[in-house]
């Protein structure tokens, strides 16, 4: 993958300068911290996520213990590692799954993020690496072509479709696509709701109204990782007015500079739960924030 690669040449340059330090002394940990803000602001990460960051890093770095099997280079190095690792949110997070079948999985998002692509992604995941038996339901009856594509994505996988075209409301849609997936005994099912090309009144309205009639076990906002800043306005946004359980980024096989994936969880408070890496049905992974953050320090 060649995202993140000028923010990760960068921090492993900075990393490689203090890594075979034997001491580390006050001003070269302001030095690194300066390197390290910078480095972030580049990657287009949110400037006030940036300066908690580098803030805790650098009080982190002065006053931490000294530990015998790590030089003091190592150390401060692994305390950057550490606080990147939290900025995405820790641990991996898991899909929610409700204690009476099936399980209600909302897609939301602006058109073009991916949504149609994932919501086929995720239901193929979930199938192959959970066992579950998901249906698909094809809400967005706004973009041409979206309900057929789901088709095609289901035919693929030979996993079935519920769809009633584009001429009734999606609210019904959802709920009678919801009714047929418990009659049919799915333990799972994927809404692709629609998205509008950006966050406006009736599409919230919509989507809060397809929320309270079907009570989702998860909402999972998808955003496209190349538009940056512009991805976390719209996840504050949406979580805002829709209160989301999740994130899923898309195209992070692209060369987005980062700051989506590393600004998000500390923005909205609500985790990255998968990323895309590729159009392929088979390209989606659970985000993993720690092999995140050694990726980008190599
Ligand atoms: P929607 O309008 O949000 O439903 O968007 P689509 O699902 O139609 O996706 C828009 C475009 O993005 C399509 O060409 C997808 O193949 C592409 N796409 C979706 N996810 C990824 C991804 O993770 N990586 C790449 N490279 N392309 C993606």
């Amino acid at each position: 993958t060649i995202a993140f690669e000028s923010l990760a040449e960068r921090l492993q340059q900075t990393m490689q300068k203090i890594k075979g330090k034997g001491k580390v002394s006050e001003a070269d940990v302001k030095e690194m911290a300066r390197e390290v803000r910078l480095a972030l602001l580049e990657a287009d990460v949110n400037f006030k996520v940036v300066k908690q960051f580098v803030n805790r890093v650098k009080e982190r770095a002065v006053g931490q213990e000294v530990m015998k099997s790590l030089t003091p280079g190592q150390q401060v190095i692994k305390v950057v590692n550490e606080e990147l690792t939290a900025l995405m949110g820790s641990e991996e997070s898991k899909i929610e799954t409700a204690s009476k079948p099936p399980t209600v999985i909302m897609m939301v998002g602006l058109q073009g993020a991916g949504k149609t692509t994932t919501t086929a992604k995720l239901a193929n995941y979930l199938r192959k690496k959970k066992n579950k038996t998901p249906m698909l339901v094809a809400a967005d009856i706004y973009r041409p072509a979206a309900i057929d594509q789901l088709n095609t994505l289901g035919k693929q996988l030979d996993m079935p479709v519920y769809s009633e075209g584009t001429d009734v409301s999606p609210v019904d849609i959802v709920k009678r696509g919801v009714e047929k997936a418990k009659e049919e005994h799915h333990d799972t099912v994927i809404l692709d709701t629609a998205g509008r090309l950006h966050v406006d009144e009736n599409l919230m309205d919509e989507l809060k109204e397809m929320k309270a009639s079907v009570n989702p076990d998860e909402i999972l906002l998808v955003v496209d990782a190349m538009t940056g800043q512009d991805a976390v306005n719209v996840s504050e946004q949406f979580n805002e007015l829709l209160e989301i359980s999740g994130v899923v980024l898309t195209k992070l096989d692209g060369d987005t500079r980062g700051g989506a994936a590393l600004s998000i969880r500390a923005v909205t408070e609500k985790p990255i739960k998968f990323a895309g890496m590729g159009e392929k049905i088979d390209q989606l992974e659970p985000f993993h924030p720690e092999r995140m953050a050694s990726r980008i320090l190599g």
